[in-house]
Formats: C-alpha cells, sequence, structure tokens
C-alpha cells in the first residue's frame, strides 16, 4: 500500500478529469488522476461522436479518449488504475482519498469528475443494439437518424426535452410512456402536445428491442401495462430517457447534493462547499451533460484549484509519491 501526494487529486477520467488534468500539468500542480471502474468516461461507450470541436470528420468516442488520457500524460498527468472507495474531507485542505487498492491519495485540492451514468430499461436486446439503433443521448445521436422514424422512452422531463429536440431531425416522433399520463413539467408538455411531429403511445413498457437482418434497431416490443397486449412499433432510432444517477454516492453527508443527487456548486463555478474542492462535468450538470462541457468545466476547475492553492501556502513541490 503505497501514500501518493500531490497538488491536484481527481477522480474520475472522463473529459471534465483529464481536461482538469491537463490544465492542472500545465500550472505545475502535478495532477494524479484515479480513473475509477470506466476508465475514459461514458464515451467509450459509443461510437460515432461528431459534435466535439476540432475534427472535421466524424470520430469515435473511445478514440477521443484515449487521445484526452495520452494528452494528459504528455504533460505530467499520473494516471491511476485505482477506484476510489472513501473520502475524508473534514478540516479542510489537504483531502484524503482511499482506494479499492488500499493506496491513499491526498491532495492540496481535490477535483470531483465522477460523472453520471444514464439509467438503462434493462430489458433484452438494449444493451446489444445501444449504438446501433438504441441511444440515451438525443443531442449526442439524434442527428444520424435524420428523416428516420424514431421513439422515446420515459415520461420526465427527460423524456419530453428528448422528444422535442428529435423533432429537428425527425418529422416522426413517438413518445412511449408505461402510464397514461406524464410527469413532466406542465409548460414541456405543453409544447409536446402542440407539436404535430410528436405522437404518444400510452401504457406501454417496452419488452425487448429488436434487431432487423442488418443488425441494427427494426422494431420495439411493447406490453401494455393496462390489458397484457403484446405490440409492436417499427423504428430506426430509440432513446431511452428515463434519467441518470450522478456518480455521488462516496460524497454523501459530506458536500450538499441537489434533490436527484447531483452535487451543488456555485453558480457559474466548480467550487462546491468546501474551499479547495471544485466538482466538474456531469457529477453536477444534469442540465447540459456533454463532452465538450464536462471539459469546459474540467478546466474551469483546474483553474480555480491553481487560484486556491496560490492564495494558501501550498505552493511548494508536492512530496510525490512515497510509494
Ligand atoms: C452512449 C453515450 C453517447 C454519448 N455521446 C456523446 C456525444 O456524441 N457527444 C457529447 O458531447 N457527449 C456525448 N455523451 C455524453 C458524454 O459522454 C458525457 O457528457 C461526458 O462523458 C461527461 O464527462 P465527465 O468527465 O463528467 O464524466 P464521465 O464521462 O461520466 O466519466 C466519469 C469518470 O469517473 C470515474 N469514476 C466514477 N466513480 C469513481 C470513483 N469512485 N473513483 C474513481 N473514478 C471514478 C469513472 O470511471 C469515469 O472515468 C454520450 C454519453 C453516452 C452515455
Amino acid at each position: 500500500m503505497a501514500v501518493h501526494r500531490t497538488k491536484m487529486l481527481i477522480i474520475g477520467s472522463g473529459p471534465a478529469g483529464y481536461t482538469a488534468a491537463i490544465y492542472g500539468a500545465r500550472a505545475m500542480l502535478e495532477p494524479i488522476i484515479v480513473q475509477g471502474l470506466q476508465p475514459g468516461g461514458q464515451l467509450t461507450i459509443t461510437t460515432d461522436v461528431e459534435n466535439y470541436p476540432g475534427f472535421a470528420d466524424v470520430i469515435q468516442g473511445p478514440w477521443l479518449m484515449e487521445q484526452m488520457q495520452a494528452q494528459a500524460e504528455h504533460v505530467g498527468t499520473r494516471t491511476m488504475w485505482d477506484t476510489i472507495v472513501e473520502v475524508d474531507l473534514e478540516g479542510g485542505a489537504p483531502f484524503r482519498a482511499i482506494g479499492d487498492s488500499g493506496d491513499e491519495y491526498i491532495g492540496d485540492t481535490l477535483v470531483i469528475a465522477t460523472g453520471a451514468q444514464a439509467k438503462w430499461l434493462g430489458v433484452p436486446g438494449e444493451q446489444e443494439l445501444s449504438g446501433k439503433g438504441v441511444s440515451a443521448c438525443a443531442t449526442c445521436d439524434g442527428f444520424f437518424f435524420r428523416g428516420k422514424k424514431v421513439a422515446v422512452i420515459g415520461g420526465g422531463n427527460t423524456a419530453v426535452e428528448e422528444a422535442l429536440y428529435l423533432t429537428n431531425h425527425s418529422d416522426d416522433v413517438t413518445l412511449i410512456h408505461r402510464r397514461d399520463e406524464l410527469r413532466s413539467e406542465k409548460i414541456l408538455q405543453e409544447r409536446m402536445f402542440a407539436n404535430p411531429k410528436i405522437s404518444t403511445l400510452w401504457n406501454k413498457a417496452v419488452e425487448s428491442f429488436e434487431a432487423g437482418e442488418n443488425g441494427t434497431l427494426s422494431h420495439i416490443v411493447l406490453k401494455d401495462t393496462q390489458t397484457g397486449e403484446i405490440s409492436t412499433i417499427e423504428v430506426d432510432g430509440a432513446f431511452v430517457a428515463i434519467g441518470h444517477s450522478p456518480a455521488t454516492e462516496l460524497f454523501k453527508g459530506k458536500l450538499p447534493l441537489d434533490a436527484n443527487g447531483y452535487l451543488l456548486t456555485e453558480p457559474g463555478s466548480p467550487a462546491t462547499a468546501i474551499p479547495g474542492v471544485f466538482a466538474a462535468g456531469d457529477v453536477s450538470d444534469h442540465t447540459y451533460r456533454q463532452a465538450v462541457t464536462a471539459a469546459g468545466m474540467g478546466c474551469m476547475a483546474a483553474l480555480d484549484a491553481e487560484r486556491f492553492l496560490a492564495a494558501q501556502d501550498f505552493a511548494k513541490p508536492a512530496a510525490v509519491a512515497a510509494e
């Protein structure tokens, strides 16, 4: 078991974490990034990425994350294959974290970039057809279904927002909901019901997603929640929109969270309630949830961490890795 000390400890290796690392390393903060169970974050489970600036051609999500990791390491980041299982934020900086490996990490500042995970239905075909017609992000993948028939599954704000967004690309959007009324805000419902491109299927639960001969999604099997009747709907794309779970279990009772479990930060800033602890990316953002916004917040967190250190007496070289 080893103790690793740094001026900037980053938990999470998605776009937010790696961007914080790039900025932190270039500010000589000798960052350590702890990767967690999904090195590279959510983009590693997708294929085409077409909206990350700087690339004229479509790029692959896993490739983009490899590039971010390489860039962070080239400028001096140390990447750790570990998952944080405990944090101690009491008493302020420096902050302690314990890894699954038993190693201890001590950071004069802490950037929390643990992200979020889309909730899935857990029905047959869903994971197999993920990226082949089934998605959990209309902003990310809606463009790939231009002029095609799509469905959105869910009944809350996320589902209605996704359905409205998809009408930019498709004239045939069906919202499928397991109840006979929506949970989303009334204003969103009014907008949706007024939109002629969106139709609704009430009291229908998804039984499975089915592939056609070409291996991509061809139809969804539905079960009526009132009568049990089975039906199908042919679609080219299906967007599961039943919410996201931010990875904030570690911070419960230690940092303020909102009602949905997202880390609360000062408006327009990555600062949390504890000076020296910053949050970046999807872990504190339930609104935008994009790679580029996560990266932007990672940059903000690193710059603010640098300013925090400059105002403290931590500007001495860190005792790196007492391994
Ligand atoms: C299928 C799919 C397709 C998408 N497509 C696009 C797209 O085309 N364009 C776009 O802009 N966005 C897209 N997104 C959204 C984008 O991936 C996210 O907005 C972005 O990855 C958020 O970055 P993040 O750094 O905040 O967190 P994440 O990418 O969620 O990364 C979180 C990181 O935290 C780590 N972690 C969690 N807990 C711990 C712990 N206890 N200890 C250590 N590490 C931990 C994880 O291992 C992971 O590395 C897509 C998302 C999905 C799911």
